[in-house]
């Protein structure tokens, strides 16, 4: 696919506006990027309306070719969907928290258990595991086994009382976590290699006993398309307030990932990329979006396509205010930016004893910057490039022109020049550009 897109964004090296045939060509790779990733076809059908609607309305950017745009706001629109910033545990009031895990056999459930205990513990809780999968006859050990390895307690029914109940041991469980101070209970739970009746039943069962705080829904990413028929099940036949991604380190291209999420709107709070405990991190939008897309390469060359650029700005507008040929336009511009601390903040805050003017800059308030954007909106394009041509008659039509007293005009004129030459001197004594050069 790389190669494909490669030379789809050869074909659009054209700089300008995005075109619908532009959006159109570039929309068609990323759906079948998504259909490679094997995110479900419902999914990627709204997906890429979306991004077509949101790649119309874009602001055309310099920096990049408009394939390059439209590759930038999938990923954008992915990372977006994909949660954002990471979402926090939910932590109880009073605990303990109860954490229960749910989700198909072999997803990754017990693993799991073993990887937030070991987490838990490492932020500084005192987490138990709860072995509430009586289904398969060594299911208990394996939580055992992987508390153990964790450093954790683990209740489970006692030996050779036959099967227990397993809602009977989670009400159980979260006595003793009370009784013996853990602050989080992690419970664990059976699954079925299809969803069925009697599991979602039994879930929804040790659920209303222990009264989670978060249920987190365990799915094995390589399930692909699969993951929206599962996920569905069990948000109606459980519920859940997460999900965890697991299997990660295999091939599977993530393309569940954001199924899961459209589907059923629940945030993913976990990714497991491995058999062993430390094989475990909070899930990271950013990294999923380009692993689904398959397009790291591109993003990367996005990247440093717009750092070159900003790079360029913001050495043009360096040597401009060292060369002292700041223009009235440049003058307005470089206001806004301030605000926003834009490259001329930036460019400003590096100068040492620029901090001053700084602050002068950034004391404009919103309807003062209105009222000189009028005002230098009010000249002509001769005015704004060579502001000393601006004498007295020139003054009288700009404040008529723009609503504003002459004094007014007056005051913005003559701050310009004073901010012009505190700028170029700046900018000479800091070694700025070419011009200016002046040793004090
Ligand atoms: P459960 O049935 O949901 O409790 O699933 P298990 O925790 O027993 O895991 C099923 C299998 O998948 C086991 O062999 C685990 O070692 C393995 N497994 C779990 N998580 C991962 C993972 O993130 N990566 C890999 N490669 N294997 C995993
Ligand atoms: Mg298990």
């Amino acid at each position: 696919l790389s190669d494909r897109l490669t030379a789809a964004l050869q074909t659009l090296t054209r700089k300008g506006r995005l075109s619908d045939a532009d959006i159109d060509a570039t929309a068609r790779e990323i759906r079948i990027a998504l259909l490679e990733a094997d995110v479900a076809l419902g999914v990627v059908k709204t997906f890429i309306a979306r991004i077509k609607e949101r790649a119309k309305g874009a602001e055309v950017s310099q920096a990049l070719n408009p394939a390059q745009q439209v590759v930038k706001i999938v990923n954008e629109e992915l990372v977006g969907i994909l949660g954002g910033e990471t979402r926090r545990l939910n932590l109880a009031k009073t605990p303990p928290t109860v954490i229960m895990l749910a989700g198909l056999q072999g997803a990754g459930k017990t693993t799991l258990a073993g990887k937030l205990a070991m987490w838990l513990k490492k932020q500084g809780h005192a987490p138990m595991l709860v072995a509430c999968d009586l289904q398969r006859p060594n299911a208990v050990t394996q939580l055992q086994v992987v508390g153990e390895r964790a450093g954790v307690v683990t209740f489970a029914p006692e030996p050779g009382n036959g099967v227990g109940d397993p809602v009977d041991v989670a009400r159980r469980a979260i006595a003793e976590a009370k009784h013996a101070q853990h602050d989080v209970v992690v419970v664990d739970t059976a699954g079925r290699l299809g969803v069925d009746e009697e599991l979602m039943k039994q879930a929804a069962d040790i659920r209303d006993a222990v009264n989670p705080d978060e249920v987190l829904f365990v799915v094995d990413a390589m399930i692909g398309q699969d993951a929206v028929t599962t996920a569905e099940a069990f948000r109606d036949g459980v519920g859940f307030s997460g999900v965890v991604l697991t299997k990660l380190d295999g091939d599977a291209r993530g393309g569940a990932a954001l199924s899961v999420r459209e589907v059923t709107g629940q945030p993913i709070l976990f990714a497991s990329n491995g058999e062993k405990l430390e094989d475990f991190d909070t899930f990271h939008p950013d990294r999923m979006a380009s692993r689904i897309l398959g397009m790291g390469d591109v993003l990367t060359l996005i990247e440093q396509a717009e750092q070159a650029f900003d790079q360029q700005e913001a050495e043009k507008a360096a040597e401009k205010l060292s060369s002292g040929q700041l223009t009235l336009e440049d003058f307005l511009e470089q206001m806004l930016a301030v605000r926003k601390m834009g490259p001329i903040g930036n460019l400003l805050g590096m100068l040492p004893g620029a901090g001053q003017m700084k602050d002068q800059l950034a004391q404009v308030d919103d309807k003062h910057l209105d009222k000189l954007q009028a005002i230098i909106r009010g000249m002509t394009p001769a005015e704004r490039d060579n502001p000393k041509m601006i004498n007295g008659s020139r003054r009288l039509r700009i404040a008529n022109g723009s609503g504003v007293t002459v004094r007014e005009v007056n005051d913005l004129v003559n701050r310009f020049f004073e901010a012009r030459k505190m700028m170029a001197q700046m900018a000479g004594r800091f070694g700025f550009g070419g011009g200016g050069g002046s040793s004090k």
